[in-house]
Formats: C-alpha cells, structure tokens, sequence
C-alpha cells in the first residue's frame, strides 16, 4: 500500500469476462478496476482458455501481468507514487500505448499511477501568446478545440492520429512521453517553439522540446517525473504550417511523415522556416540543410527542389513492414515538397485542407 497521505490506492486484476478480456482502454471509466488483493497468475488466465495445453495456454494470453493500481490526485502525489513504487511502476493516460503493450506482456509494470483524476491536466487554453496543453489533453480534444485552431498544424495532427477510438483516449502528454519515432505529436510540435513543463518530487523544470527526446522510446525524463503541461508558441504574423503523414489505414502509424512551419515576408520570401521527418529514424529528424536551403530566400521551384534535394539526405529510413527504405526515401521528399506548398498556401491566407493521407485515396 502507498504511504502517500490521501493517495486512493487499489489493488487491481484486470479480469476476464466471458472470455472477453475485461480491460479497458478506457482507463478512466472505474470499469476495469475491481479490487482484488491477489498476485497469483490465476487472473492473467482467460477462462476459456486451454489450460491443459501448455503452449495453446501461452498462446492465449492477451493478459496483463498482475500490477497494483494508484490513483493520483494531483501531480505531486503522482511523481511521490512513482518514487515510492519504485522503478518497474508507470504512469498510465490514455493507455492507448501502454495498455497493448501490457497485454502482450512487452512491459510488466509492478505498477500503474492512474493520472486521469488530477483536476485541469485536461485543459487547453490560449494565455500570453502561448498555447498551452495539460498533459491529458486527448487527440479529440485538440482536434475540435477552437483554442488549438489557431495553428492549424496542431489540427492537421490531432484529427489524422489513428481512428476515433484511439484519438478519444490517446492523450498529448502520453505521446510525447512514449516518444514513439512513429508518432505524430514529436514531428509536428519540433516545428513549433514548443517547452514541456515537467512536474517531480523536487519541484518543476520546463524543457525546450528539441531538448526531450533522446532516442527511439526515450526521452529525459526521470522516473518519478511526469509531463504536466505543453506550451507552444504563438508562430508570428504570416507563418502557417502543414503536416502530411502517409499512412495504410486509420488505425496504422504513418510510412512517413512531413511536418512544415513556415513565416512569409515581402515578396514570398521565407523569412523563417522548420522542417521536421517523421517515421524515417530513431526520432523524428529536424532537416536544417532543407531549411537552410529555403530561410531568408524567395520560395520558388528550384529553391524547394534543393530543399527536397536536402530532405532526401536527411532522412534515416529503413525497411519494414510498412515499405523499403527507397520507396519512403522517395515518399518522404513528396510530402515535404507537397506540405512546403500547402504551408505557404495557408500563410498567404488560403484555406487550405491537409493531413493524413491514406493508400489508394
Ligand atoms: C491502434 C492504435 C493506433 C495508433 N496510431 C497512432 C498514430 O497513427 N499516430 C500517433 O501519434 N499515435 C498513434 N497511436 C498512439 C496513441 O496516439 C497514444 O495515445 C499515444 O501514443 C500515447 O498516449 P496515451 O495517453 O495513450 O499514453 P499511455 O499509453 O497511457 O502511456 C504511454 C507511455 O507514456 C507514459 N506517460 C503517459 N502520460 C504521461 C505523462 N503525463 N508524463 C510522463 N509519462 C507519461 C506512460 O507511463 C507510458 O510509458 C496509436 C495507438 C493505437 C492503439
């Protein structure tokens, strides 16, 4: 049991229910939690599985490993339970990341700390020329957020993640921590002058988004250290951006992805811009040769190309199952050219629609 003073703390199974599993995504709802003080393997078991048959059994376990579950009910307590709880215990949002990896026991947390509980990590809000997002602030939310138009990168991003289901869980905070090179949010905030503000026993830091991600699934945040909030800001007068993923289907990661912010001066000059990869390296990889090609110069033909041209050197794609290094290669040098357009479009006070793209459409 925790020692933190009002911590709510429940011991939980995940159960099984006619066969079904019982586990939520939907890890506010208190319906997947029931209380059971037990540790044993008997509640990982789907009762219709084979238990006679040893590897049938092994095959039919979609289950979490038995963890203890912790509601946090601010952010102080929640960085105390991880400290106390110690290093095999994670901080749980959405779930939309942790919650399948659990179930196909990649991760076996000891423990979850539940911080959907803690009152206005939700909200997203405009205040002094900053947008600001609590770190629970879910995919849906931004999408449809009047707060969060104002850029409409931020939009392109929010309602392209996955399908509905996973954008009405899926939070800010819980993306960037996963630091999924695959994931959308890194891609796009690197465009923008985005800080994380990071909340841990000892108090608070704020850190310059280029500064977060370390690597693939790393970022530098300390164990009993948790988002708490994002902070972007507002890009200057006649700056617009877009952002182009490439994807399968809705409920896939992207092949590649393209995320462009620029700001235009007199005479279609670029006076500024970032052009960040994603899906093709470890993290999603800032092009600076590309922007350096365009910034302080006339956005034409042969300037997009050498920035195109700087792309394709930039990228660090490999082969997988979603497509040959080459092929994304060449993918992602068309999603930057496209979006470096549909950015000025918009700059230039054009509507403008972009987004995920889908095979075939
Ligand atoms: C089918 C499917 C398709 C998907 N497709 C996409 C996609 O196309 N693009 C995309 O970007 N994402 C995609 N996702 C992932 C989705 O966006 C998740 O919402 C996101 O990666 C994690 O957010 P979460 O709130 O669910 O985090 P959780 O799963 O709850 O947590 C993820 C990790 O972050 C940690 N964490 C959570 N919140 C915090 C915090 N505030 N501070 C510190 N650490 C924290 C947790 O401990 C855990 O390690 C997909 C997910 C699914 C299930």
């Amino acid at each position: 049991m925790s020692q933190v003073p009002n911590a709510r703390v429940e011991a939980v199974y995940f159960s099984s229910a006619g066969g079904e599993t019982a586990v939520s995504s939907c890890l506010s709802a208190p319906i997947a939690i029931e209380c059971a003080r037990t540790t044993t393997n008997d509640f990982c078991r789907s009762p219709t599985a084979d238990t006679r048959h040893p590897k049938r059994q092994a095959e039919n376990i979609v289950y979490a490993h038995p963890f203890s579950y912790h509601r946090a009910g601010s952010l102080l307590e929640a960085s105390e339970l991880l400290q106390q709880l110690g290093e095999e215990a994670r901080l749980i949002a959405g779930g939309q990341s942790l919650i399948p990896l659990m179930k196909m026991r990649m991760v076996r947390p000891s423990a979850l700390v539940d911080i959907n509980f803690i009152p206005g990590l939700s909200e997203i809000r405009c205040s002094d020329g900053q947008l600001r997002f609590g770190a629970l602030a879910r995919h849906a939310d931004i999408e449809e957020s009047d707060a969060a138009s104002s850029i409409p990168i931020v939009q392109d991003c929010a309602a392209g993640i996955a399908d509905v289901q996973v954008r009405n869980q899926g939070t800010i905070g819980g993306s960037l921590a996963e630091a999924d090179p695959s994931g959308d949010w890194g891609a796009v905030l690197l465009t923008l002058e985005t800080s994380v503000r990071c909340s841990r026993p000892s108090g608070e830091r704020t850190i310059a988004l280029d500064d977060f991600f370390k690597d693939a699934y790393t970022t530098v945040l300390g164990h009993d250290e948790l988002i708490s909030e994002i902070i972007v800001k507002q890009p200057a007068k006649n700056s617009a951006g877009a952002y182009l993923a490439f994807k399968r289907s809705a409920p896939v990661y992207a092949t590649a992805s393209a995320a462009v912010q620029l700001t235009l001066g007199d005479s279609d000059t670029c006076k500024d811009v970032r052009i960040v990869l994603g899906c093709v390296g470890l993290t999603a990889i800032r092009a600076k040769e590309a922007e350096k090609t365009l910034r302080e110069k006339k956005l034409e033909k042969k300037r997009i190309d050498s920035a195109v041209e700087a792309v394709r050197a930039a990228a660090e794609p490999q082969d997988d199952m979603r497509g040959s290094a080459d092929y994304k290669r060449v993918l992602i040098a068309a999603l930057v050219k496209r979006a470096i357009g549909i950015a000025a479009r918009r700059a230039r006070g054009e509507q403008v629609e972009a987004g995920h793209e889908y095979v075939g459409r």
